[in-house]
């Protein structure tokens, strides 16, 4: 007799499951899949969607549209609890749904300890990535006044490519000069090797692009950003890419979790104590090695959740997921420019920007299909 699998999230480690729902539903299973907006984003295009390099639905994947076509039930909402002794999900709006076996790809966000108090300017968090197109109006609405001051908290990849594309997106609304600057805690890119820094640094000058550093931010305060060490720099609008925490939906239902508060799971990408809960992406804590929160280990784990998953629900032996080795990475810079890198090949340019743009595309177009 068929059973019922629950997604929560449509995430990008869920891409090759959504594609197969057609599969699972063919087999005798019912799929619910339940998520807070119709779309999934794709991060890494998120920058790019901020300049107007690309427009939404450039970016995003219909996931109820897909998930109702191939035969399953969408459910618009938001799982705020796991009940693993009953098996069911709870919803914000008090609904639950049942579940044989549950499968969780609920991302990351942007944590939610720095104080913003006082007079008010907008602050975005880098993460939804679908507010970033609600950000581009709010900044585009400044861009008729060359004394804009715009803050970018952070000191990461997704806080060097945020404020490349924001400088993009006010150049090409007319400003001159953008007035952007980065708080970027201890130092600017401090985990990468020492050519992407400098390529990074080089590139963001050229722009007038200022980096506070070291510049740990302690609070927001009447649109001023205020540095641990006291000094205060007002701000017109405030970006939040403080780095990202796996969703607290796991801690709060009693789950285990790893040290980051990710969902804890074996090498089967599983939950130790209830084997029918699976996850994947940046919410999760993979018990044999830590990983780094990036897309691309939630891609690889495409084929494992989706073999894992029909084998729970119908009594198979279950695969391994193996992280892999060295992974690309390419920033977004937002002048049509890109630092490339990939273990000891390192290089910027046009060539690096229109790698990730194929790339990046080519991604879209394999999964915007099935929709
Ligand atoms: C600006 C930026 C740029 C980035 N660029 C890159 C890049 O170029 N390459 C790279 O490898 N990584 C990049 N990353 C990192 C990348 O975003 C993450 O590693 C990736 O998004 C992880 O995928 P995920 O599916 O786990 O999470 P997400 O992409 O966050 O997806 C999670 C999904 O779950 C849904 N969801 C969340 N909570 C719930 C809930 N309670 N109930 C139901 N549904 C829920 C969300 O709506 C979302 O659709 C970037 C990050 C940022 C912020």
């Amino acid at each position: 007799m068929g059973k019922k699998l629950v997604l929560v999230g449509g995430g990008h480690a869920h891409m090759e499951t959504l594609a197969a729902i057609g599969d699972f539903v063919g087999r005798g299973h019912a799929v619910t899949v339940v998520g807070p907006s119709p779309y999934h984003y794709y991060s890494g295009m998120g920058p790019g969607m901020l300049a107007g390099t690309y427009e939404p639905e450039g970016i995003r994947f219909a996931t109820r549209q897909q998930v109702e076509k191939l035969g399953g039930t969408f459910v618009l909402g938001k799982v705020v609890r796991i009940d693993p002794a009953a098996g069911k999900v709870h919803l914000e709006d008090g609904t639950s749904i049942a579940y044989d076996v549950l499968s969780c790809n609920t991302g990351s966000q942007v944590p939610s300890n720095l104080p913003v108090s006082g007079h008010k300017v907008p602050v975005y968090t880098v993460k939804p990535i679908e507010r970033l197109l609600e950000a581009r109006q709010q900044l585009l609405a400044l861009a008729g006044d060359e004394e804009s001051r715009i803050a970018v908290i952070g000191g990461g990849p997704s806080a060097v490519e945020i404020a490349g594309n924001t400088w993009r997106l006010l150049r090409d609304a007319g400003l001159r000069r953008p007035r952007i600057r980065i708080f970027a805690g201890s130092r600017l890119m401090g985990r990468a090797p020492g050519a992407v820094h400098r390529k990074i640094h080089l590139s963001l000058a050229r722009r007038h692009i200022e980096v506070v550093e070291p510049a740990v931010v302690q609070e927001v305060r009447d649109g001023k950003v205020v540095l641990e060490s006291g000094a205060a720099y007002p701000a017109d609008f405030i970006f939040l890419a403080q780095g990202i925490v796996p969703s607290l939906l796991f801690a709060d239902s009693g789950l285990p979790v790893g040290p980051d508060g990710g969902l804890l799971v074996n090498k089967y990408l599983q939950c130790p104590d209830y084997p029918q809960i699976f996850g994947g992406g940046d919410g999760i804590h993979f018990a044999p090695q830590p990983l780094d929160k990036v897309g691309v280990y939630a891609v690889r784990q495409n084929p494992v959740l989706r073999h894992n998953l029909l084998a729970a629900l119908e009594g198979g032996e279950l695969r391994a997921f193996s992280p892999g080795g060295d992974y690309l990475l390419i920033y977004n810079l937002g002048d049509d420019t890109a630092v490339f890198q990939k273990r000891w090949l390192i290089f910027n340019g046009r060539p690096a920007f229109l790698i990730k743009d194929y790339v990046d595309r080519r991604f879209m177009r394999r999964y915007q299909q099935f929709a």
